[in-house]
């Protein structure tokens, strides 16, 4: 396998899972990435099973030629495109699932999502074999789900966490982002607005979490077709809630703008 020919020359292989349709924020994963190794991996692969019944499993963006291109240029070594079949033959019935952080956030409103992912992970570990894997903080409860199950499984992977890229108007890059009409993508600004307005709340010294999340829900309910899945204040290793803002805290959102779910999150300094 490559993998073990890689392993063999004493690579250093990283690995970065992503479903596809690549924009500046996956790019900026594989640059990351090249500070830890020397073999770069990246696989896309929608995933079936972490999408819920209605969710956009049929209909998520793919521009596969594109995606090819985009990582030629940035030099990547690998490219792991398998499909459904490949991953989950007829007879799969072994998953991967974790007890507690995915009662929390995106966990509660797409009960499916957290198990989908732990068990594609762990698969795409096990066939890639990396050294070091990268997932962006954008989706802060799903790097904190794969830390855990690193640590928890025994994977002998250094997991980093990256920094979310936004547009120059600050909406985080997203795949789904092109789901947003002209209009929507200007209330798709409420996300990142609301949650610039609580840090400065916090640093003016507001503690009262429902205080703040108040005001981020009012913000963005002013925004034509928004529809608030969440929005929560909660420990950012545990993801339980917090009432008060005494110390860090992880403010994490989630809204659907017209047919598009997108989330958001900051951590707030007091
Ligand atoms: P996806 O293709 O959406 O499943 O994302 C694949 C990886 O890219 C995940 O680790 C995401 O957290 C990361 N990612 C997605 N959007 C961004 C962004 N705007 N900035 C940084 N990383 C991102």
């Amino acid at each position: 396998m490559r993998s073990d020919k890689i392993r063999c020359q004493g690579k250093t292989i990283v690995f970065v899972p992503t479903m596809g349709f690549l924009h500046a924020g996956h790019l900026s994963l594989i640059r990351e990435g090249k500070k830890y190794g020397d073999d770069i991996v990246v696989s896309i692969f929608v995933n079936p099973t972490q999408f819920g019944p209605g969710e956009d499993l049929e209909t998520y963006p793919k521009n596969f030629e594109k995606d090819l291109e985009l990582l030629q240029k940035e030099g990547v070594n690998a490219v792991f495109a398998p499909d459904a079949v490949e991953i989950y033959g007829e007879k799969f019935q072994t998953y991967v699932e974790l007890e507690k952080l995915p009662n929390h956030l995106c966990g509660l409103s797409r009960p499916v999502f957290f198990k989908g992912v732990a068990t594609v992970v762990t698969k795409l570990f096990n066939i890639v074999k990396p050294h070091v894997t990268i997932f962006g903080q954008k989706d802060y409860q799903q790097l904190t789900v794969i830390r855990q199950m690193v640590r928890d499984l025994n994977f002998d992977i250094k997991v980093v966490g990256a920094p979310t890229v936004r547009e120059s108007d600050g909406l985080a890059m997203s795949s789904r982002n092109t789901y947003l009409t002209p209009e929507q993508r200007i209330s798709a600004l409420s996300l990142n607005k609301s949650l610039k307005k609580a840090q400065t709340l916090v640093e003016n010294g507001l503690q009262d979490a429902a205080k703040i999340i108040d005001t981020a829900a009012k913000l963005i309910r002013s925004h034509p077709e928004t529809e608030i899945d969440y929005i929560t204040i909660c420990d950012p290793e545990t993801l339980d809630d917090m009432k008060t803002i005494d110390r860090p805290a992880l403010m994490a959102l989630a809204v659907k703008v017209g047919k598009a779910r997108l989330i958001d999150n900051m951590i707030l300094n007091p």
